[in-house]
Order: C-alpha cells, then sequence, then structure tokens
C-alpha cells in the first residue's frame, strides 16, 4: 500500500491547483453572482489544458488517464467552486463515461471527442417527479419504431438542462417492470419535440442550471441507445464512478474553505491576538483537517481499487456518504470560525455551506447511501417497497 501520488500525478495536481488558483476565483464569483454556466470559452480553454475528459481513452479525445488522476483535478477545481467544476465532474465521471462505457461506436465518436474539445457539454437525467430515491419508478417511454426511437415524458432536477446540448437520458425501453425495463438514450438539445421547465431557484448550485425537461413525441436514431433495456445494472455501475466525482465536489467545497480559513485565522485578530492562538479555534481546525482527509483518503481508496473501470458500490457509496456529511459540517464550521464575514455574500465561505448541502442530495441522498452501504456488509439488497 502505497499513499504517495506518484511524481506525474502531483504535477498534473499542481497544473490544475495553480490555472484554478490562478484563473477561476473571478470567474467563479461572476457565476455566482449571474447564476450563469461556465462560459464556451472557458470550456474551451479547459480542453486545451487537457481538463476535460482526463480519464476518458486517447483515441475519444480524452488524456487516457485513470479515475484517480481525473479525481485529483476535479478537487482542485471544485475547491475553487462547484460551477467552475462541473464541466470536468461530466466530462470525466458523468453522463461522458457511460457514452465511453456502453455507447456503440458511432455514437461515442460522435459525442464524446466533442465533449474532449470543449464543444459541446452533456448532462445526465435521470430523475422525475414521482421518481427520485425510487429511481425504478421512471416512467418515460422510449419505444423502438423500425430505426427510430420515440421518446415521451418529463424529467425532473437535471443539473446542465437547457444549457446542455445532449442529455443521457434514462428511459423505459421495454415494458418489463422496474428495473428490467430500464436502459438509456443519447437525446440532443435541438431535436424537435424537446423543450425545458423554468430554471429551478436553488438554495446553491448556482451557475448550474436546472430545470425540468419534456420529451413530446421525440424521434431520435437507433443509434442513439446507449444502454438497451435489462442494463440498468450497468447504468449503475458507470454511477459508482459519478459518485466518486460527486464526493470529490463535496471534498473540494470543504478542502477550499479549510485551506482560506486556516489563513484567515492567522490573519484575523481579536483581543490584540491572531484568532489561531485561542484552543477552541486550534481544536476546531483539527477537527476539520482530520474530516478532510478522511473523505479524501476515502474516495482515492476507490478510484484506486477500481483502475480504469468502475468503483464497487460499497467503496464509493461509503466515499460519497461521509464527503457529503463532511462537507456540511465543515464548510458550516468554516463560516463560524469567519464570523460575520462567513456569513457574507463578500466572501466564498456561505457558497461552500449552501453547495455542500446540495451534493448530500444530488446523485442520490445521504441516507440511501447508507442503506447501499449496509446492504454491501450483508450482501443482499433491501428490498424497500411493500
Ligand atoms: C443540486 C441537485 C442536483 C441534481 N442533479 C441531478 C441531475 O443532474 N440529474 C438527475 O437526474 N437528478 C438530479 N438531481 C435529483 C436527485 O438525484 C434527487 O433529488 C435525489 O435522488 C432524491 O430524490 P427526491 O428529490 O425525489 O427525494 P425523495 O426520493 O422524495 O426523498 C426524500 C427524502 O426521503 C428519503 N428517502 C426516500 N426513500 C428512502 C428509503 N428507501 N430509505 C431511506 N430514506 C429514503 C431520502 O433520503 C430523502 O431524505 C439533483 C438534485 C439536486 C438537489
Amino acid at each position: 500500500m502505497n499513499f504517495q501520488l506518484t511524481s506525474e500525478q502531483c504535477e498534473l495536481q499542481e497544473t490544475a491547483r495553480r490555472f484554478a488558483q490562478k484563473e477561476l476565483k473571478v470567474v467563479a464569483e461572476e457565476l455566482e453572482r449571474e447564476g450563469k454556466p461556465l462560459p464556451k470559452a472557458w470550456l474551451e480553454r479547459y480542453a486545451e489544458m487537457g481538463f476535460l475528459g482526463i480519464n476518458v481513452a486517447e483515441d475519444l479525445g480524452g488524456m487516457g488517464l485513470g479515475n484517480l488522476e481525473a479525481l485529483l483535478v476535479l478537487e482542485e477545481f471544485s475547491k475553487i467552486s462547484s460551477a467552475v467544476a462541473f464541466p470536468i465532474f461530466e466530462s470525466s465521471v458523468g453522463p461522458v463515461k457511460a457514452i465511453e462505457s456502453f455507447a456503440q461506436d458511432e455514437l461515442k465518436r460522435r459525442v464524446v471527442p466533442k465533449v474532449c474539445e470543449g464543444k459541446m457539454v452533456i448532462a445526465v437525467s435521470m430523475s422525475e417527479p414521482e421518481a427520485g430515491t425510487a429511481l425504478t419508478d421512471l416512467a418515460t417511454k422510449a419505444e423502438i419504431k423500425g430505426n427510430k426511437i420515440l421518446i415521451n415524458g418529463e424529467k425532473r432536477w437535471c443539473s446542465g438542462a437547457g444549457h446542455a446540448e445532449g442529455y443521457v437520458v434514462y428511459c423505459r425501453l421495454s415494458d418489463e417492470r422496474g428495473a428490467k425495463g430500464i436502459g438509456a438514450v443519447f437525446v440532443e438539445k435541438d431535436c424537435q419535440g424537446v423543450s425545458f421547465g423554468e430554471q429551478e431557484r436553488l438554495l446553491g448550485f448556482r451557475g448550474i442550471p436546472s430545470a425540468d425537461i419534456y420529451f413530446d413525441s421525440v424521434e431520435v436514431p437507433l443509434e442513439n441507445i446507449i444502454v438497451e433495456a435489462g442494463g440498468f445494472s450497468k447504468l449503475m455501475e458507470a454511477f459508482d464512478l459519478e459518485r466518486c466525482g460527486n464526493a470529490t465536489m463535496a471534498l473540494g467545497q470543504a478542502a477550499g474553505s479549510l485551506d482560506e480559513v486556516l489563513d484567515y485565522v492567522q490573519e484575523r485578530k481579536q483581543f490584540g491576538r491572531p484568532i489561531v492562538d485561542f484552543q477552541a479555534v486550534q481544536i476546531k481546525l483539527a477537527e476539520m483537517a482530520m474530516q478532510v482527509d478522511a473523505a479524501r483518503l476515502l474516495i482515492h481508496r476507490a478510484a484506486v481499487n477500481s483502475e480504469r473501470g468502475h468503483p464497487s458500490i460499497y467503496e464509493s457509496s461509503l466515499a460519497k456518504c461521509f464527503a457529503n456529511e463532511m462537507a456540511r459540517e465543515v464548510t458550516g464550521n468554516a463560516v463560524q470560525l469567519m464570523g460575520g464575514y462567513g456569513y457574507s455574500k463578500d466572501y466564498p465561505m456561505e457558497r461552500r455551506l449552501r453547495d455542500s448541502w446540495g451534493w448530500g442530495i444530488a446523485g442520490g441522498t445521504i441516507d440511501i447511501q447508507k442503506v447501499n452501504i449496509a446492504s454491501s456488509m450483508v450482501g443482499r439488497r433491501f428490498n424497500q417497497r411493500i
């Protein structure tokens, strides 16, 4: 067992850190203020630097590195903000990986290189008004008619909705009930019959659009099938990696707040001395560092054990669950340590606290991760239905 990153991994991490710290703080403030997603020009900069599709195969335009490398870069960006990190998330642990892993060659070549070049944004659309945690209740229907697929239904909470050019849509591809009928189809934004609801107004996640998506007799070619009916378990396997990405986004909120609060407590004086001289502050800092480090180790374990494939449900759920809870607590402590300044929108702490809350709902709630963990521990699934 080796807890050291290789020199190449350190170099990649340092490049991402330098770029994010130097260039993206102002961008993050702007996205937060305007509530707008990262502009295309920035996406192309990310692409030039090789930050999109780090763990995607080289012949599809990626860097061909492993999951750990992708998560190292993701953490550096998410320390700045969720919004500036979101394109890295989508291109290395999100919907792009599902397409790379399961789609037919034609679709892979049509979509993945464009994402890695920063010329296309894609999103994942699973949740529905009546299917959140109970995802296998989803009702969006995709009927195969000759060489076309006809899609009808309604989706909810899709991060990227209205902005992304393409969507990995979980849907019913056969009449079989539950998970057995579920597969996934790629749908382009400009297809006839695709429309979007009003942009959601969320507690956090500003700069990451979110909306309902409506599919009204939308037709796409048969080659757009990513996973056929019966392939739900494959989609969930790819989702094990997304879970590590979600955990890293949460980690970034906490690690970014810890870095900044460490400077703050050494500068801010009360009673004529830096507040770091007070033991209560020291204890809080130490507790925050313990939590951040532990989350990072759990995430890295899941990533390293997955090599270039998908992490296990046990290790990825453990990492997500711990990181989600940890981030809410650590960012809350960072707000507290900065007093009134922590509560002010002039500083990024309150944003990190709001975003942290969201990561513990997105990608499956904290409690359902605990159900996954217990289920892996006893080696059987718990039926959630009566
Ligand atoms: C910021 C954000 C971004 C998101 N991005 C996306 C996206 O890009 N694409 C997408 O498809 N979806 C996305 N979602 C949706 C997200 O996946 C769902 O919100 C989540 O799965 C929970 O579903 P729900 O909101 O319907 O809550 P519900 O399923 O109604 O759950 C409500 C509460 O009940 C609890 N609960 C439910 N069932 C059980 C059970 N069996 N055991 C224990 N507790 C249970 C939950 O833990 C939760 O606390 C996003 C959500 C948020 C907040």
